[in-house]
């Protein structure tokens, strides 16, 4: 049993919450007065914890590296192991001689079950143990319904969270940490291999981003000083930059949304319905925590069993042509290769191509939601799986199934003028608006002007909209009858 002294460090481990302020257990620590060993653990073995995918763990490279650097600049070392959250962080609790660890909160189910296992391994050796509200503006226990259970709808959920939920305000940067003299062994960044290597996917995504707190709370000031401006009309224009792009940052707790409420509440250019459907928004993401919470296996199995039934197809090569950008259908192939290239997709083009997936090509969301997990910067165990299965219909307050997405209308309305699918698939640029989502409906002179061989330089429609929406719906009846 370790003796406790008064200056026994105090251990604070980062997870989701790559941020020096608005963190309460640093902030916690800190009022201890006390040594502060800071740590991150890479845990990819505790029971049931998701991997990360390819896109996430670039950013948390470089997100890493940031938060080196912050703790760095006031004498604190970050060290980093990798292993199951219990064994590794008793072990070096036991290493650094610390009497205390503090933890902002995880809410993944899986995570909830590996921090549980480790503060009982911590407890039993008789450190104290402090975990903090960490990257929802909600607990998802304490909101219930009326009676008692999950809410599963999302527009009481929001109103019951707005009534209930007073979002505290962020907690400053806390100053003066005092720094842990001992040593400890550490992992270098390096060791872990987060960055793609062969070939060096990433160029795209380093162009587009910068991951880290600063990053994040620049990106907020840029939205809430003009770029936000006419969000709720905007938002649904794919070519052009009017969301907010907070949503790797927030993935990875690089900034809290109380910070995003606070700003909201001052001096900013966003107001009104703008302020309103961004607050709600954000609440979406509470929501699809709140699911997550109540159905741990979200990610695998449909909400609604009735989906069981549906006959979904297995076709590789569609899949692949998919994942690629090469569908013929231009809406579909520019928003898959902002994807790529980016690591980042518009929501409205995330609502398309899943669509796209699920009804036209009838294959499992499960697919897509992987190879978005795989992609995405943003990838993230609540959101992607619920908006999957909003898509497809089998989730919680989902869109019905019948609503089957046409992509060249989708297009036309979301895209007038084609910035988007110019900006993404340069091969078709020359065609004129109004051949630019159907280009196998241009006449061949038009298509010889722009350089375009259908099948050739661009692909055919892989599939008959019309005739996939119909065999999309007979297949839509086992799940009726199965309901
Ligand atoms: C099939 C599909 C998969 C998705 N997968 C993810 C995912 O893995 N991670 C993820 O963060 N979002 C996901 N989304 C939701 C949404 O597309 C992104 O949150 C949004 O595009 C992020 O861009 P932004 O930060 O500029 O959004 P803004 O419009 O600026 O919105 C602000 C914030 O609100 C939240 N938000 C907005 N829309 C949603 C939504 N529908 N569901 C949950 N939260 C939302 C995000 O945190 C976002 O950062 C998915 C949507 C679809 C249709």
């Amino acid at each position: 049993m370790p003796t406790k002294n008064e200056r026994d460090p105090v251990m604070v481990l980062f997870r989701h919450d790559l941020r020096l302020s608005d963190n309460l257990a640093l902030c916690a620590a800190t009022e201890k007065n006390r040594p502060i060993v800071t740590a991150f653990i890479l845990d990819e073995q505790s029971e049931g914890v998701r991997p990360l995918g390819g896109a996430r763990r670039w950013w948390l490279h470089h997100s890493l590296s940031a938060l080196t650097a912050d703790l760095q600049k006031r004498g604190l070392k970050l060290v980093l192991r990798r292993g199951p959250m219990a064994e590794t962080v008793t072990a070096l609790a036991e290493e650094a001689g610390a009497s205390t660890v503090y933890w902002n909160r995880r809410y993944d189910p899986a995570e909830i079950a590996a921090d549980t296992d480790m503060k009982a391994a911590l407890r039993e050796r008789d450190l104290e143990t402090e975990s903090f509200s960490g990257h929802l503006l909600h607990e998802p226990w304490r909101l219930k319904t009326g009676s008692g259970g999950p809410y599963r709808v999302f527009t009481p959920f929001w109103r019951a969270l707005v009534e209930a939920v007073h979002p505290r305000p962020p907690a400053d940067r806390p100053e003066n940490l005092t720094p842990f003299e001992g040593k400890v062994a550490t992992d270098t960044l390096e060791d872990w291999h987060l960055l793609p290597t062969k070939p060096d996917w990433a160029k795209g995504l380093r162009d587009t981003w910068t991951p880290g707190e600063t990053g994040a709370q620049r990106r907020l000031t840029e939205f809430l000083q003009g770029r936000g401006d006419g969000y709720k009309a905007r938002r649904d224009v794919m070519g052009e930059a009017g969301t907010s792009g907070l949503s790797p940052h927030l993935a990875h707790g690089e900034i809290t949304p109380f910070q995003i409420w606070q700003a909201l509440d001052g001096d900013t250019d966003l107001a009104g319905e703008d302020a309103r459907t961004f607050r709600k928004e954000i609440g979406w993401r509470e929501f699809c925590w709140h699911l997550l919470f109540h159905n741990p296996k979200f990610a695998t199995e449909n909400f609604n069993r009735d989906f069981d039934a549906f006959p979904w197809q297995r076709d590789d090569k569609a899949l692949r042509a998919w994942q690629r950008g090469q569908t013929g259908y231009p809406v579909v192939d520019a928003a898959m290769r902002q994807l790529w290239q980016t690591g980042w997709m518009h929501n409205r083009a995330r609502m398309i191509v899943a669509s796209f997936l699920v009804k036209d090509l009838g294959l499992h969301w499960r697919q897509g939601e992987e190879w978005f997990w795989d992609t995405l910067v943003d990838a993230d165990p609540a959101s992607n799986p619920a908006n999957w299965q909003w898509v497809a219909g089998s989730g919680a307050d989902a869109a019905p199934f019948f609503r089957i997405f046409n992509p060249v209308l989708q297009g036309e309305k979301f895209d007038p003028k084609g910035n988007y699918v110019r900006g993404f698939v340069p091969e078709i640029e020359a065609l004129p608006d109004k051949h630019l989502h159907q280009p196998w409906k241009a006449p061949a002179e038009m298509l010889d002007k722009a350089g375009i061989k259908l099948g050739d330089t661009y692909p055919r429609p892989m599939v008959d909209h019309k005739a996939a929406r119909e065999r999309a719906l007979e297949a839509y009846k086992s799940v009726k009858k199965a309901g």
